[in-house]
């Protein structure tokens, strides 16, 4: 016999709110950030606690950067850190739009996972609410994004030995940051739009 679930739903009524928040997965664990650029110790509670105040779930994404850019650590990036005159590094810049094709092709699988995620929860009857990704981002940034092309060169040009947090983040970072979307962003819109669905995006700026 075919359960009913629907009918089921309806005797079972419980205290979901039958609302879910997608955000990018740092946005509640710090731990994956990019060296120098944890804004807090775990989640970053101004993002996170207005949805849990409205009793909206909260979903998280998948970081694609330690997905396809060496784990935690995103060790395929520090590698070039640093790295400006030697051949390793001459090799990087010839190789960088294959290396962006990867990325790309990586998050793009991740991407239509959490797509059909949110396809589930909303024939599922749950409002998804928003997707908050990450404004210095080049893979979650929603309306701002990291420029890797003009980031790559600055890391590399680094010393270990004579590099604070604030010079980094100042000169890598913020002063590499244009407007548009993060690769990750662009791979779960499109994706959306494969499936004709249509959810809000939030940009969180750290
Ligand atoms: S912004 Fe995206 S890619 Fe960067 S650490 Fe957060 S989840 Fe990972």
């Amino acid at each position: 016999m075919a359960s009913d679930v629907a009918g089921w739903a309806r005797r079972l009524v419980d205290e979901r709110s039958r609302r879910v928040v997608f955000v990018a997965h740092c946005l509640l664990n710090q731990n994956v950030r990019y060296l120098g650029g944890a804004s807090s110790r775990g989640m970053v509670r101004e993002v996170i606690e207005p949805f849990e105040r409205d009793g909206v779930g909260i979903y998280q994404m998948p970081c694609p950067e330690q997905a396809a850019w060496g784990g935690v650590m995103k060790r395929f990036i520090v590698r070039f850190y640093g790295s400006a005159g030697t051949v390793s590094y001459r090799i990087a810049s010839l190789l960088f739009p294959l290396f962006r094709l990867y990325t790309a092709v990586r998050f793009r699988r991740l991407a239509r996972r959490v797509v059909r995620d949110i396809a589930d929860y909303i024939r599922s009857g749950v409002e998804v609410v928003a997707i908050v990704g990450v404004g210095d981002s080049p893979s979650c940034g929603v309306e701002h994004t990291l420029d890797m092309r003009r980031a790559l060169p600055v890391v590399a040009s680094f010393h270990a030995s004579d590099v604070d947090r604030a010079t980094f983040n100042e000169r890598a970072v913020r002063a590499c940051i244009v407007e548009g979307q993060g690769i990750f962003i662009a791979e779960l819109r499109s994706s959306l739009r494969r499936r004709r669905l249509e959810v809000r995006f939030l940009e969180h700026m750290p």
